[in-house]
């Protein structure tokens, strides 16, 4: 278990160039009164014919090998605190350890952990790890964000916020489930072995996986707008991503894991308008922000 746990977050640290990973599912347990809208993501191939039918493929596969039934709330919630002490042990990640942001963390967590609609039974902590690369994830409901995040986020709580519920976006939605379902498969398929099926996994769900990543910023930004915060400052977090990315590749976009930042932009102010009638202002792939080459 220690094991695989270690490969399962060397895998997710690789594929999160700012937010954590999860692998495709698309049983989501969401229930509220938006429009989540997947169309902004056509232009890439995350929206195509062929994504959709290698989603649904796997998810019949995945379900058959080991029934979804028995992953439940509990056993994610156990899954969750195993990641976290042997990461811990092994040395994985390191917390900051600082009281007063642990505090901050979780008052935000349990803020929006009291905004949803249709709650889990997973139990939910928030720490802050060292890390100097913008990034957050989440496992078994253990949510991670790194002081490159946490310096980014400064005071802008709104944009905490949205981090943290796209985290509990993840958990709600099943994406965390479906992770561990295939870690069970990979442990019956390779025993000990399964970085091979988590490899061939990650090329074949990449595209799909955007989804997810979608479909969590879409419930945090839910959560957070439930709180009355200023959601424009999402879009700018994004649009200011997309200034440090490449420019749009098809190819590239297919090994992805997650949206390019500009789409993410496109179809959180597309969300923000249609659902909460606010303009977060015209969406020219963040012209007004310094280009960042890399
Ligand atoms: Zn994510």
């Amino acid at each position: 278990m220690a094991r695989i746990l270690s490969i399962f977050l060397l895998l997710l640290l690789a594929a999160c160039n700012q937010i954590d990973r999860a692998i495709g599912n698309d049983d989501s347990k969401r229930k509220d009164a938006t429009n989540y809208s997947y169309a902004c993501l056509d232009s890439s191939l995350a929206g195509n014919r062929t994504g959709r039918t290698i989603e649904r493929a796997t998810n019949v596969i995945r379900d058959l090998a080991v029934s979804k039934k028995t992953i439940t709330d509990s056993l994610e919630t156990t899954y969750g605190e195993a990641f976290h002490r042997d990461m811990l042990a092994e040395g994985g990640m390191k917390l900051i350890g600082d009281a007063a942001l642990d505090t901050r963390l979780n008052t935000a967590l349990h803020r929006l952990l009291e905004q949803r609609t249709d709650p889990s039974g997973i139990r939910y902590v928030a720490y802050a790890v060292e890390d100097t690369v913008v990034n957050a994830f989440t496992f078994g409901g253990r949510i991670y964000i790194t002081r490159g995040m946490l310096n980014r986020v400064a005071q802008d709580e709104a944009l905490l916020y949205a981090i943290i519920g796209h985290e509990v976006g993840h958990s709600e939605a099943g994406h965390i489930k479906a992770t561990i379902q295939d870690m069970a498969l990979s442990e019956k398929l390779f025993g000990n072995n399964g970085t091979t099926f988590f490899e061939l996994k990650r090329l074949l769900t990449a595209s799909f996986n955007q989804k997810n990543e979608l479909e969590a910023d879409y419930y945090g930004i839910n959560l957070t707008n439930r709180l009355g915060f200023d959601l424009c400052t999402v879009v700018t977090f994004w649009k200011e991503m997309a200034s440090r990315e490449n420019p749009y590749n098809k190819v590239e976009d297919f090994f992805r894991t997650h949206p390019f930042s500009d789409a993410r932009a496109e179809c959180l102010a597309g969300h923000i308008r249609t659902n909460f009638g606010k303009d977060c202002g015209a969406l020219n792939k963040g012209a007004s922000l310094p280009q960042v080459t890399r």
